[in-house]
């Protein structure tokens, strides 16, 4: 595990890790015009992060849509079900006036509003897949899912709007869950299945033949915001502030479970976008308790130990630098651009050759 106990740490790993994504790879020095005329002409970055639920994208990675949207990326949210079942998870929420959450379409009209909201103040764009959510079933035995929902749709099937999105919006880079969820929740799971499976169709032209012209995005990335390094070091730095930390419990459970942790290799600097993020978590009024865990924690204390987003790069088409076991990259977008310029020196060579 690395060690980031201070920002002095974290800069040297900055200075020591791989390119990050605004750098520019041309050696010699470009005069201003060169410079004005190379970024006109060049293909914006595009990200897109694909989750289960509305809120999730303001609980997972949010920071990061944030700042890459100030960066200039274009960054396209991607949400699989309306989460109509949903409970109401903040005590101090009240329906608005107009609305009702007794129905699944009661549910959906707040969701889509609450939606919006948090996607304006991450500044991201933002689509519906249509699923239905499919609850997070409880009981022993468990309850069979609801018909009709999105775990239940065939993956083929289920995926192909996401392949469809996919081809639309062209994003080089991806973001979705890890094989168990990240939590179990059937949605969840659902969801990584159908992006991988979006990620590894969307450039093959002999698969969903009738969705769009193939596009094949270069990364795939799992979030990682709840990782154990990440528990730990904000519990102790609540404990070393002399405040009550919310985690102990959480940290506890996952310790007896003893679930295995997945590896992460890229952690994106983000606490100058903590604000937007707890606006987006904000957004999400009948699923987020301002008084909750997320709130918890003073920001100058997460900014101080844990500034990050963390992530675990699952799938690459292309090639990447060297990294040592203890260095990581520092942004999604790490060998996108290089491989885009090579890609234009290879079409401008065809067309020499042609
Ligand atoms: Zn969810």
């Amino acid at each position: 595990m690395p060690d980031k106990a201070s920002n002095e740490q974290h800069e040297q790993r900055r200075t020591r890790g791989v390119e990050h994504t605004a750098s520019n790879t041309q050696c010699r020095p470009l005069s201003a015009q060169e410079v004005q005329v190379s970024e006109t002409e060049r293909e914006p970055l595009r990200l897109m992060a694909v989750h289960a639920h509305p809120d999730d994208e303001s609980s997972k990675g949010a920071a990061t849509t944030a700042r890459y949207v100030a960066e200039g990326v274009e960054v396209l949210v991607v949400t699989c079900t309306g989460g109509e079942r949903g409970d109401i998870l903040n005590p101090s929420y009240v329906v608005p006036e107009g609305h009702e959450f007794d129905s699944l379409e009661g549910r959906s009209a707040v969701r889509r509003e609450e939606m919006a909201r948090s996607a304006a103040a991450l500044g991201v764009r933002h689509r519906w897949l249509g699923f239905v959510d499919s609850g997070l079933p409880e009981g022993d035995p468990l309850p069979p899912l609801p018909e009709g929902c999105f775990a239940l749709v065939p993956l083929e099937e289920a995926a192909e709007p996401l392949v469809r999105l996919v081809r639309e919006f062209r994003p080089h880079v991806m973001t979705t869950y890890d094989p168990s969820g990240g939590y179990p929740h059937p949605d969840h799971i659902r969801c990584h299945e159908v992006s991988a499976a979006a990620f590894a169709a969307a450039g093959d032209a002999t698969r969903y033949s009738t969705a769009g012209e193939p596009w094949e995005p270069m990364k795939l990335y799992y979030n990682h915001g709840f990782s154990m390094e990440s528990l730990r070091a904000v519990h102790e730095g609540m404990e070393g502030a002399g405040l009550e930390s919310p985690f102990g419990d959480w940290i506890e459970s996952r310790t007896a479970r003893e679930i295995p942790e997945r590896e992460v290799t890229t952690y994106v600097e983000v606490s100058d976008y903590f604000p937007q993020r707890d606006e987006a978590l904000r957004a999400h009024a009948s699923q987020i308790d301002p008084e909750g865990f997320f709130f918890a924690v003073p920001r100058d204390i997460e900014a101080d130990v844990w500034p990050w987003d963390s992530y675990e790069l699952a799938e690459s088409n292309i090639p990447l630098p060297q990294r040592a076991h203890d260095e990581y990259e520092d942004g999604l977008f790490v060998g996108v651009r290089e491989a885009l310029d090579a890609g234009d020196e290879d079409r401008r060579t065809a067309e020499v050759n042609a």
